[in-house]
């Protein structure tokens, strides 16, 4: 294990605290295989609950994210461009230079219990993913979900992460007081295309095996299908593979959600598709011209043949034949406006 800015006065410690919104910063590596190449930002965080900007079309208005960057590597991930506030590359640097918000329980723990909290909804995993594997060594949820349980505070997770499960004692509890939303994202299930676009994930099917155990627990899941990537997973057949596997595994709801490419996202991951599929590389320039967005039409055609297919494999609408008290984590329309600290997985 290597450390730097012990000292929490030294002034490049001062610098990153500055920059980090934080009071102090440890940055240090560990030796362990999961962790090779990695390097972490240990920092005293001085909030932690943030609130949606009103220009946003999600369905909540607070979140908690206790990490920024994320070991998961999406290619394609939204968080890319929220790296470079905090002067840190939005490319590898987003995968491997992980802000982990050491004081994220008690901070949430203090919030809650203000005067001025109304105890709304909070949703996770909007950001960045809660689960991803630092988490694992971290453990920042367990606190953050007894928080929100001892106050009885609704919230909703969004996760690729399989580590979801080593709280779900935590989540039956919370979801005996309170409003649990959980939502795994699955955009599809062709093993080839996730070991180079979402490297460090688990692998789809094991996502499903989430859904499955959760399901199997009583507990409702919703799969977020994001992203259907055009021309790689957009076929009728690979659309059809993966709303069946959704369904086998008991998903209560399905959103389809076709990728977008904001800045930061656009340069890496059309620097992946140069180098992995350069005979698409035209044909998503014009796909994107107008934006980060595919057209609506192209999004409609996507939404109109997943909701057919989840018809047909019997996913029935969102909530139904679940608990009162838990449901699948709403995912929503990606916003229009520039980055936010929210992106969906
Ligand atoms: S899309 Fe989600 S899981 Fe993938 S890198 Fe981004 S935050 Fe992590």
């Amino acid at each position: 294990m290597r450390w730097e800015n012990l000292t929490p006065d030294s002034e490049h410690s001062r610098a990153d605290a500055a920059l980090f919104g934080a009071e102090a910063v440890i940055t240090r590596t560990f030796d362990m295989p999961e962790f090779r190449g990695i390097t972490f930002h240990e920092i005293r965080a001085r909030s932690i609950v943030n609130r949606v900007p009103g220009a946003s079309r999600m369905p909540f208005e607070w979140t908690v994210n206790p990490y920024r960057g994320c070991t998961h590597a999406c290619v394609y991930c939204f968080a890319r461009k929220t790296h470079s506030y905090l002067d840190l590359d939005t490319g590898l640097g987003f995968d491997s230079q992980i802000v982990v918000k050491t004081n994220a329980p008690e901070l949430l723990r203090r919030r809650l219990s203000s005067r001025s909290w109304q105890g709304e909804h909070i949703a996770m995993g909007t950001n960045v993913d809660c689960y991803q594997r630092a988490e694992g060594r971290y453990r920042l949820m367990p606190g953050i979900l007894a928080a929100l349980r001892d106050h009885a505070n609704p919230f909703s997770i969004l996760t690729k992460g399989t580590l979801i499960l080593r709280d779900l004692p935590l989540l039956r509890q919370a979801a005996e007081v309170t409003d649990v939303g959980i939502s795994v994202s699955v955009g599809f299930t062709d093993e080839t295309l996730w070991r180079t676009v979402e490297p460090g994930t688990p692998a789809p099917e094991r996502r499903l095996d989430v859904v499955r155990a959760l399901a199997g627990h009583g507990i409702g899941c919703g799969v977020l299908m994001a992203p259907v990537i055009p021309f790689l997973s957009d076929r009728p057949d690979q659309l059809r593979a993966t709303v069946r596997a959704i369904a086998a595994a008991g998903a209560t709801s399905v959103t389809p959600l076709v990728l977008h490419l904001r800045p930061g996202a656009r340069e890496w991951f059309m620097s992946w598709l140069a180098r992995h599929h350069p005979h698409l590389v035209d044909r998503y320039q014009r796909l994107y011209a107008e934006g980060a967005y595919a057209p609506k039409w192209y999004q409609r055609r996507i939404t109109r043949q997943v909701h057919e297919l989840a018809q047909e494999y019997g996913i029935g609408p969102a909530g139904a034949g679940m608990p009162r008290r838990i449901r699948p984590a709403a995912p929503a329309e990606p916003p229009t406006a520039e980055p936010t600290q929210l992106t969906l997985l």
